[in-house]
């Protein structure tokens, strides 16, 4: 099997150079871009399995770049992200990023978070059945693949692994917290993370996202699935 690609875009060399290290380490090819249009066009040539995207980028930024690789791909990115930048944080979730890591941050904590975006994306967990059907949707875990009335659903890597979820436990009631330690493998984290992908998740799975069917609110708990009846 081919090792698994791995695109780092960052313009601090010091940083770069430790990351692609360490991954290249632990198995992957890596790659390295050092402003936000060579990144760009990187991904396009190198066709990475995950994107390592700093958000302070000369040329454009890390917020731009995930857009414009968005617009043509769900490949996983996790963002660099200078530590208490909140705004930056939420704006690359909403922006379709998966997840993201704080500066400063050890090598060795990335590739931890490299292992388990690309574990989620890779393939089924283990209680969950392979194929997944309520009412129009349908969730094939083994293609990676989720649709709606037969139109293929455009959801990010943790979109889906949080509608599989969801979708596996219907009628159950979620904390945040839950859904980050489920769907994300975080015992610790910022549930702010929750929120943007319930939010993102419900205007491509509800009729009308403003007033949801299925992905409820739990007032004072979280979120549960409504199964279609
Ligand atoms: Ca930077």
């Amino acid at each position: 099997m081919d090792a698994r690609r791995i695109a780092v875009i960052e313009d601090e060399a010091t940083i770069a150079a430790s990351v692609a290290a360490r991954l290249r380490a632990e198995g992957f090819e890596v790659e390295v871009a050092e402003d936000g249009p060579a990144g760009v066009e990187l991904c396009r040539s190198f066709r990475p399995d995950l994107i390592v995207l700093d958000l302070m980028l000369p040329g454009i930024d890390g917020l731009e770049v995930c857009r414009r690789l968005r617009a043509r791909s769900d490949v996983p990115v996790i963002m660099l992200t200078a530590l208490g930048a909140e705004t930056d944080r939420v704006m690359g979730l909403e922006l379709g990023a998966d997840d993201y890591v704080g500066k400063p941050f050890s090598p060795r904590e990335l590739a931890l978070r490299v292992d388990s975006v690309l574990r989620r994306s890779g393939g089924p967990s283990s209680d969950v059945p392979a194929l997944l059907t309520d009412g129009p949707l349908v969730i094939d875990s083994d293609r990676h693949v989720a649709t709606r009335a037969g139109e293929p659903l455009a959801l990010t890597a943790r979109e889906f692994d949080l509608l599989r979820f969801l979708v596996a436990h219907p009628g159950t009631a979620y904390t945040r917290e839950d859904l980050l330690q489920h769907v994300w493998g975080w015992t610790i984290g910022d549930r702010s993370t929750v929120t943007v992908h319930v939010r993102r998740l419900r205007e491509k799975v509800e009729d009308d996202p403003r007033r949801p069917e299925r992905l409820l609110t739990v007032w004072g708990v979280g979120y549960r699935w409504e199964a279609s009846s």
